[in-house]
């Protein structure tokens, strides 16, 4: 057997079950490793103890025959998911000292089928950003570098510390959360498998909220299968959630046989914008033949309102993140920062305890719902993302899979494109289209660029089929066999 932190988790499985390992080593082995690469910032809060605790009780339900589908694997959890007596702090400084008395359905869901955690994964804050520079923890570094040069990288945003926990195999798989792509724009840049299910797939119960019509939780992994396990046990019909799907959920692990003979894959003629670098044109035109050699057949669709979604992300998610983090005023938990009257109070402490991007955003999103400007802004954002949808509905009348790729360009510098965020929105041109339609899309490693970056291609498909999705992304990972490491891990 390999080195334990090499195995996938479907390995991982095979392991447990033969006895040739338990969780508790397997906890260990991961909780060292977390404790050597420190410096990469990915973790707000390890939880160590926890881990230990729960591998035990792991390992004493299989030596009474029981066992979950994820049972023994440790995981990373995105500090957006509320954990009960573990500290929950969305990247942000105005959830200080908050615990929550509650589990989110999603990690519940996950120590229902047996997984351990093993830490609280550092994000931008509230989920909003594309770099991980947002965080009020610090950045994250992105476990590889450019050949020949020594200066850190993002992770990408906002799940950067579930995805550089990955990629540096300090888990072996990690949740985060996907509102215009923030679970499949850090893959890409991290070099692993990333997938947002649809809207509704997992629930949103204990998640912290950013923009609720588009918040979806999803996992992380460096295969295809073993993202299909992860997703397994974290979806499902959700009564706390009335936007959670009343659906069964199908084998997923079962769909990622990479047969995709007759399979028809879209190939949006608009996604070709303006910026994207020719290494990533052409890592998307080798999709095209890799599949098409695996027998499926590329054809041209064509989504027309693509170069509006951009623009009405940021009127919608902003709306929506204005709305909900109204709830931080400083009275009933978090930070608080007293003034001479309450009004003086709420001030000091959405002041202190929001930073930068937030502000931006509460701004933006009271502006566009404003007595005035609701009719001009918001309502017609919405009626915008109704086309959006419809273009991938006419889109799949014709095909069963769309291919694009994840993101315009591989992991920059820390500190690039901070001065604007224009630039650093556009590095969602690709996966905030699905988001606004709901769909699924999963990121999966194809190649590296010239400067040995990995890049990540995307395939989208149809509401509530995650299966076609990694049927496809399974392909696309077997004739890519993607195996390049960050060096150093
Ligand atoms: N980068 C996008 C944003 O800043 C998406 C974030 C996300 O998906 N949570 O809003």
């Amino acid at each position: 057997m390999a080195v334990l932190a090499d195995l996938t988790i479907a390995d991982m499985r095979t392991a447990l079950a033969k006895g040739e390992t338990t969780a508790q080593a397997l906890a260990e082995a991961f909780i060292g490793r977390m404790e050597t690469h420190r410096r990469l910032n990915a973790f707000i809060t390890e939880t160590p103890e926890r881990a230990i605790e729960m591998a035990k009780a792991s390992d004493a339900r299989r030596a009474k025959g029981e066992a979950g589908v994820l049972e023994g694997v440790p995981l990373a959890i995105k500090d957006l998911f509320c954990t009960e007596g573990v500290r929950t702090t969305a990247g942000s400084h105005i959830l200080d000292g908050f615990t929550p008395p509650y589990e989110s359905t999603v990690t519940a869901n996950l120590w229902q089928a047996g997984a351990v955690m093993l830490g609280k994964t550092n994000l931008d804050e509230f989920a909003m950003g594309s770099s991980n520079m947002t965080s009020y923890f610090g950045g994250v570094e992105n476990p590889w570098k450019r050949r020949g040069d020594n200066r850190k990288l993002v992770p990408g945003g906002s799940s950067g510390g579930s995805a550089a926990a990955v990629a540096a195999l300090l888990a072996p798989g990690a949740t985060g959360t996907d509102t215009g792509g923030s679970i499949r724009q850090p893959a890409s840049f991290c070099g692993i498998v990333g997938l947002k299910p649809t809207y509704g797939r997992c629930s949103r119960w204990g998640t912290v909220a950013f923009a609720s019509s588009l918040d979806q939780a999803g996992p992380f992994a460096r295969t295809v299968k073993d993202t299909a396990l992860l997703l397994q046990a974290m979806a499902g019909h959700d009564p706390k959630d009335s936007t959670s799907a009343p659906l069964p959920v199908p084998d997923f692990a079962a769909a990622c046989s990479g047969d995709v003979r007759g399979l028809k894959v879209g190939i949006p003629r608009e996604y070709r914008v303006e910026g994207m670098s020719a290494e990533i044109d052409a890592l998307w035109q080798k999709g095209i033949a890799m599949l098409k050699a695996a027998g499926a057949v590329p054809i041209d669709v064509s989504l027309p309102h693509t170069k509006y979604a951009l623009a009405t992300y940021y009127i919608i998610a902003p709306a929506e993140c204005s709305s909900n983090l109204a709830r931080y005023d400083g009275v009933r938990f978090g930070l608080r920062v007293p003034g001479k009257d309450l009004a003086e109070m709420y001030d000091n402490t959405r002041a202190a305890g929001f930073g930068a991007e937030v502000r931006r955003r509460v701004l933006i999103g009271t502006y566009v719902l404003s007595a005035g400007y609701y009719d001009a802004y918001y309502k017609k954002a919405q009626q915008v993302r109704a086309l959006i949808a419809r273009d991938f509905k006419q889109a799949f009348a014709q095909c069963d899979v769309i291919l694009t790729p994840t993101a315009p360009t591989a992991a920059f510098a820390a500190g690039e494109k901070m001065d604007d965020p224009v630039t650093m929105y556009l590095n969602d041109v690709f996966t905030v289209p699905t988001s606004m339609a709901g769909l699924p899309g999963i990121s999966v490693p194809a190649g590296l660029d010239g400067d040995g970056l990995p890049l990540g291609l995307q395939l989208i498909g149809r509401a509530f089929d995650e299966e076609t999705v990694l049927r496809a992304a399974s392909a696309l990972e077997q004739a890519a066999a993607f195996n390049a490491r960050p060096a150093g891990f």
